[in-house]
């Protein structure tokens, strides 16, 4: 089975069904399928064939979608890219994938100039501009080739359930984004693991705020909902007011928000005027969510919240159920359906077999049908990613007696302060317990005594000052005194990368220096 099929056998059943709603407009399934059927034949009619990449550096929308599924008709490969990368990033990233064409969006006009010149592998430039007096010499417009491109109904072939449906970015929190390979068996996979999971039929309705350019929001959240004839919903700039707003207009059933945009939504003065009593169920994930937060969002704003951790190498992993989540705040839950995973020793060269107990915190490792193909011309970096079948994810869990698992941070993360292990995320979730904190992120900044200082960058909510923030951890029971930060800085904003998630190197990188001089 491919994407392509799952596509056109979700016309079959739901023809009349809305299957796409974005700034207002609305297409049904055959509709839609039509339009990404005629831009597909105009992919083709450029010369792009079977294992072809095709990228496309524009801010999630129709085109971003449609852009994908045509890719999929014509078994070639979709590049999504991260449209608030800088243009010598997307230039690494067209580089590194080999990208034959690339489809850009009209603000991105002079980052796709910048980046064309000097590129030889990518032949075609497609730009989305609305106007198409505003599409470069030489370049062609999207909306030209998806509505006046004559589908000519020749047989589509399958493509086989290994080969590549797509290239998907990482989202460069530890380094530079790493390609994995995405096969249509992985894709179809994690899409029937998130219907049986969330239980999604042709009755819900999808909100996408959260990146289309990731697992999280195509593979786990947008196919899955295309799979049952359900609808999405896209939304082009993430804004929290127009969340809100289109949560009640479209009455949305399933929202994924990212755990930064579950905060923007809490925190927004309006949030309360508006009547979100349609939401069945929210799901969180890709970054770890207070449990503080969690439990605001079961009192407050839907009672069904999932709590999912994923990664683009494997998708979603483990999950914690709406049922389980107020007795296990703060846990990721347990494997998903089609997911093995173990907890082993966080050494190097640990092997698959050096299983941990119950209460003791190590590496996850995890296999399954969803697992990558391997990372995009990097064998060696594979070799040391995916051994035995097991993606060693490089992150530490601990696992409760009935099988929960609790998130413990990265393990380059891990602070070692005083010969004592610490684990970050600990001491975030105390942070976040206090009334004075908005965001925190606790790196370890190098110091001459302890080797590491616990030192926590907090946002504040307002109301206390640094030293107050360190003075309530300390005394507030939660965590052990030599895990207390020994520093608290606040910051307006925390530094973050184009996914939205916090980048400690950024933080040890500005303050390690000052502090260890
Ligand atoms: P890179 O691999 O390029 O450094 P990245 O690891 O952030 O970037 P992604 O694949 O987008 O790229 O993110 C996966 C990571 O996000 C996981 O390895 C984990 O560290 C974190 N993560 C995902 N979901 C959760 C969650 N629910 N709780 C805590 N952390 C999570
Ligand atoms: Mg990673």
């Amino acid at each position: 089975m491919d994407i392509s099929t799952i596509f056109d056998q979700a016309v079959e059943r739901y023809p009349d069904h809305i299957a796409l709603v974005y700034e207002g407009r609305r297409w049904t399934y055959a509709e839609w399928h039509a339009r990404v059927s005629r831009f597909a034949q105009a992919l083709a009619n450029l010369g792009v064939r079977q294992g072809d990449r095709v990228a496309f550096y524009v801010s999630t929308s129709e085109a971003s979608v449609t852009t994908y599924f045509a890719t999929q008709m014509l078994s070639a490969i979709a590049v999504p890219m991260n449209f608030r990368l800088a243009p010598a990033e997307v230039d690494y990233i067209l580089r590194d994938s080999g990208a034959r064409v690339l489809v850009y969006g009209r603000a991105l006009t002079d980052n796709a100039l910048a980046v064309a010149s000097g590129l030889n592998s990518c032949h075609d430039w497609i730009s989305c501009a609305d106007d198409p007096a505003e599409v470069p010499e030489g370049h062609h417009h999207f909306e030209a080739l998806a509505e006046q491109t004559q589908a000519d109904g020749a047989p589509r072939v399958p493509p086989p359930a290994d080969a590549l449906s797509a290239l998907v970015y990482t989202s460069g929190t530890t380094g530079r984004p790493k390609g994995v390979m995405h096969s249509h068996a992985n894709d179809v996979a994690i899409a029937m693991n998130c219907i049986m999971e969330y239980r999604l039929s042709h009755r819900d309705t999808a909100l996408h705020i959260a990146p289309l350019y990731h697992v999280g929001g195509m593979q786990a959240y947008f196919i899955p909902h295309m799979m049952v004839g359900g609808t999405n919903v896209v939304m082009g700039r993430y804004d929290t007011l127009k969340t809100l707003e289109t949560i009640q207009a479209e009455g949305i059933t399933t929202l994924f928000a990212v755990p930064t945009q579950i905060q923007d939504i809490l925190f927004h003065p309006r949030f309360r005027d508006f009547n979100v009593s349609s939401l069945r169920m929210i799901t969180t994930g890709g970054a770890a969510i207070a449990a503080s937060t969690m439990e605001r969002v079961i009192t407050e704003l839907c009672p069904e919240i999932y709590n999912g951790y994923g990664m683009t190498e494997a998708s979603l992993t483990l999950l914690l159920h709406p049922q389980d989540a107020l007795a296990r705040l703060g846990s990721c839950g347990r494997p998903t359906l089609i997911s093995s995973c173990r907890i082993i020793r966080n050494e190097p060269g640990a092997g698959p077999d050096a299983i941990v107990p119950p209460g003791e915190t190590g590496q996850l490792i995890v296999r399954g049908p969803q697992a990558m193909s391997g990372y995009w011309n990097k064998p060696a970096e594979t070799a040391k990613k995916v051994r035995d079948g097991w993606i060693f994810t490089g992150d530490l869990f601990v696992k409760d007696d009935d099988g929960f698992h609790y998130f413990k941070g990265r393990a380059d993360d891990m602070i070692v302060s005083g010969g004592e292990n610490i684990y970050p995320r600990e001491v975030e979730e105390a942070l976040y317990r206090c009334p004075g904190v908005q965001e925190a992120a606790v790196v370890g900044l190098p110091d001459a005594r302890w080797g590491q200082q616990v030192t926590a960058f907090v946002v504040p909510a307002g109301g206390m000052a640094e030293d107050e923030v360190a003075a309530w951890i300390k005394s507030s029971g939660l965590i052990a005194g030599y895990k207390a930060p020994k520093k608290v800085i606040f910051l307006d904003v925390l530094p973050t990368n184009p996914s939205g998630k916090v980048v400690k190197h950024e933080l040890l990188a500005k303050y390690g220096k000052s502090e260890a001089a």
